[in-house]
């Protein structure tokens, strides 16, 4: 198996060189030359596995022999057995036709933990094996950087900066970034958006002296061992739902922000796995909606909303789906992102609308209706939703229109987001893990949004890796 660029400039990569890469050189994404394709036979065999067993099944097919067999189920089970569930992710029946895959069991809380345990494990095997230091560089909206710093901290060989935008994150989430004391774990809290620490983390691995200089390393969905890792859950979930009842294609409903979870969704599809129909819910941030409804894809004003884990206009994984609906043509990609970067927002046409109608739903949650579907679901059901989890639920409440089967992606637990949950007049109780936080003291820096003061500042932290 090797990795090209969805922009074409790169020469095909192995899965290691690929991780290492994050980011493609040409500034596209990496993606597999081809994809694997899973026969009906294969499928029903993966039924009867358990998580960690599947995860191998799925993970081997892009690894390829990288790494040998007993090492990769080793990385495998060490990163799943932080879990708190010994399903991993185990599937709740919420009513009739729909479920809840719980993505929230890992160490921090969020569905990020699923792919960041394991991408964590992953440095460090390539660490040990090659001598290599890595320095991990994030940008997070709030839960991948408590999930990455969780995934990679106490490992030697390993430093990493994280970016937040300051403020704009939950009060757990900030604290679980920044209750760790760990000299090789840096949180920058900058003066801006998620979409100005992700664009400025983007710049600082297009410059290619500074990122060879000090090894720096993606732990942002660009990175595609993220994206295989969370490939796996969608496998999981099928085959958990299909063992309760009769389904011929299940629906998932997922709530998006930087479009990689709905990307592996939409990899594992296209693997083979029988999935109907993949909701895209979003909040008021809602390009991704309004790309699929119309075609256009152009970011709009940036809202803090209920579910601030998806507060991004500009969705990264978003090119490499493009990629796939113009028909994996490289060239044409390059060509519609630079249009992109100049003029600001990309048109499809009419025929690639209807492709795209055809792979995705969409429904952007507004306002109060985060709110009104936690409470209704609380009193109908007793199940209480993150605000994330609960504009997926809204989303399939919006557009199940023939009572198909669905699972929403149950992408945190609610007590990172106490915030809106106290808003339902709902009182929740903290796990223990959570609740010990707020007695901690917290680690961080605040920094201007600024490419030149944020270099500086890694200069040093990183500096004293070399
Ligand atoms: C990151 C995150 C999302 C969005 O996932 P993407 O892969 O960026 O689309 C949704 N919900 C929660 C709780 C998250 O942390």
């Amino acid at each position: 198996m090797k990795y090209i660029s969805t922009r074409g400039n790169v020469n095909k990569i192995g899965f290691i060189d690929t991780v290492l890469m994050g980011l493609a050189t040409d500034g596209g994404l990496l993606v597999p030359e081809k994809i694997p394709q899973i026969s009906e036979e294969k499928l029903e065999a993966m039924s009867k596995l358990s998580y960690q067993e599947l995860a191998y099944e799925i993970i081997s097919y892009y690894v390829d022999g990288e790494i040998p067999e007993t090492e990769l189920k080793e990385l495998i089970n060490k990163s799943y057995g932080t879990f708190r569930s010994h399903e991993v992710t185990p599937v709740v029946k919420l009513k009739d036709n729909l479920y809840v895959l719980e993505l929230f069991h890992g160490p921090t809380f969020a569905f990020k933990d699923v792919a960041l345990q394991f991408l964590g494990n992953l440095y460090s095997y390539i660490a040990k094996k090659t001598g290599e230091t890595i320095n991990i560089l994030g940008a997070t909206s709030g839960d991948t950087g408590a999930s990455a710093i969780e995934g990679v901290r106490g490992k030697e060989g390993i430093r990493i900066c994280i970016l937040h935008p300051h403020g704009k994150v939950s009060k757990v989430q900030e604290l679980q970034m920044t209750t760790v004391d760990d000299e090789s774990v840096l949180n920058l809290a900058i003066e801006g958006t998620f979409d100005d620490g992700q664009r400025i983390i983007k710049e600082i691995f297009a410059d290619l002296d500074f990122k060879n200089k000090y090894h720096l390393r993606a732990i942002n969905s660009i990175n595609f061992a993220r994206i295989l890792a969370q490939t796996v859950y969608y496998f999981y979930a099928y085959f958990q739902v299909a063992k309760d009842r009769d389904i011929k294609n299940l629906d998932f409903s997922v709530p998006t922000g930087n479009f990689g979870d709905i990307f592996a969704g939409y990899l594992a599809k296209r693997m083979g796995l029988p999935v109907g129909k993949l909701i895209v819910a979003t909040n008021e941030n809602n390009i991704l909606e309004r790309f699929i409804k119309d075609g256009i894809y152009q970011p709009g004003e940036f809202h803090s909303t209920y579910s601030p884990s998806m507060d991004i206009q500009v969705a990264s994984n978003f090119e490499r789906y493009l990629f796939y609906l113009l028909g994996e043509d490289s060239q044409a990609t390059a060509k519609l992102m630079d249009k992109f970067k100049s003029e600001g927002k990309i048109t499809v046409s009419e025929e690639q609308l209807r492709q795209v109608k055809a792979d995705f739903a969409a429904y952007g949650v507004q306002g109060e209706e985060c709110l009104k579907t936690i409470r209704q679901y609380h009193k109908e059901t007793n199940y209480l939703l993150d605000p994330h989890t609960s504009c997926g639920v809204a989303a399939y409440d919006a557009c199940n229109d023939e009572g198909e089967v669905c699972v929403t992606l149950s992408t945190a637990h609610p007590a990172k987001f106490n915030e809106a949950i106290e808003l339902c007049d709902i009182e929740q109780t903290y796990p223990e893990q959570i609740k010990a936080l707020f007695d901690k003291p917290q680690h961080l820096e605040v920094v201007a949004a600024s490419n030149d003061e944020i270099r500086q500042k890694l200069e040093k932290h990183f500096q004293s890796a070399l």
